[in-house]
């Protein structure tokens, strides 16, 4: 991933959700905006050549402080991060940092956090300390508590990364449209229209839904009436998606899918009869 600069830090909200298309992508975002925020150069950050932006490029920046899934005796990773880390963090948020004037906590997986630790996590999220900042990776943050989502900003890897093919812009704003009409018959007239779609638009179709969606997520597009929940549901499928995508799945099966879960079911909507 190219390396992506930022004028000013003041860009990164003290609590953020770091989302991506893949896991990889989501630590290596969340590792250059760690960096920006110790990076002691002058001009945009991370400029990639001082003494902290070294330290944070070798893994050994004292303040970039990783949270991660513990590991069992085995040395297998378990399948949550525990209270216990949480309130550790909470405590160690507390104390100055080492080197920089700002300290960053990394948490990986961040959708894994217990429900223990996501309500542990509330307080920081919510006021986070002088000069602390927390970004959570997370591939699927409809995996959080909302309450937890809503504390904190989100930061799309993907949408900040490239430009968008305008067809394929097109293709998906129209897509999203029926979404956020809630019209299930027009989405389904929709997604029979596109099942003959061959695997590789398919994907570049996903990517493209998904990375619309974000935008709306991170306020950088008008929402067009859908609220904050139904964004990340809708978010979270095409993610799935994208996944069965790659493993080949046809595009009859899924638009299939897309036409019955993309528009949420009225009650959770909350629409009023
Ligand atoms: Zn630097």
């Amino acid at each position: 991933m190219a390396l992506q600069q930022l004028e000013d830090i003041r860009q990164i909200a003290q609590a953020t959700i770091v989302t991506a298309p893949d896991r990889e992508a989501g630590l290596a975002c969340a590792e250059q905006l760690a960096a920006a925020l110790v990076c002691q150069g002058s001009g945009p950050r991370p400029c990639g050549v001082c003494r902290a932006c070294r330290k944070a490029a070798a893994g050994i920046h004292p303040d970039i402080i990783r949270v991660r899934r513990p590991e069992d005796d085995k040395g297998r990773q378990k399948k949550e991060i525990q209270v216990d880390q949480i309130r550790r963090m909470a405590a160690d948020a507390l104390v100055l940092p080492n080197e920089s004037e700002r300290k960053v906590y990394l948490v990986e997986d961040a959708d894994t956090m217990n429900t223990a630790a996501q309500n542990a996590a509330l307080k920081l999220l919510e006021e986070p300390p002088r000069g602390v900042w927390f970004l959570l990776c997370a591939g699927n943050p409809a995996l959080l508590l909302p309450t937890v989502r809503s504390r904190c900003a989100v930061w799309s890897a993907r949408a900040e990364e490239q430009e968008l093919d305008p067809e394929l812009r097109k293709l998906a704003e129209g897509f999203l449209r029926c979404c956020a009409g809630g019209d299930r018959a027009e989405l389904l007239r929709w997604c029979a229209g596109h099942e003959d779609m061959d695997n590789r638009s398919l994907s570049a179709f996903l990517d493209c839904a998904a990375a619309c969606t974000a935008e709306r997520i991170t306020g950088r597009a008008g929402t067009e009436g859908m609220e904050l929940r139904e964004l990340l549901r809708l978010h979270a499928l095409l993610e799935r998606c994208r996944t069965w995508a790659r493993v080949n799945t046809g595009a009859r099966h899924i638009f299939g899918l897309l036409a019955v879960d993309a528009i949420a079911d009225e009650e959770i909507r909350g629409v009023a009869h």
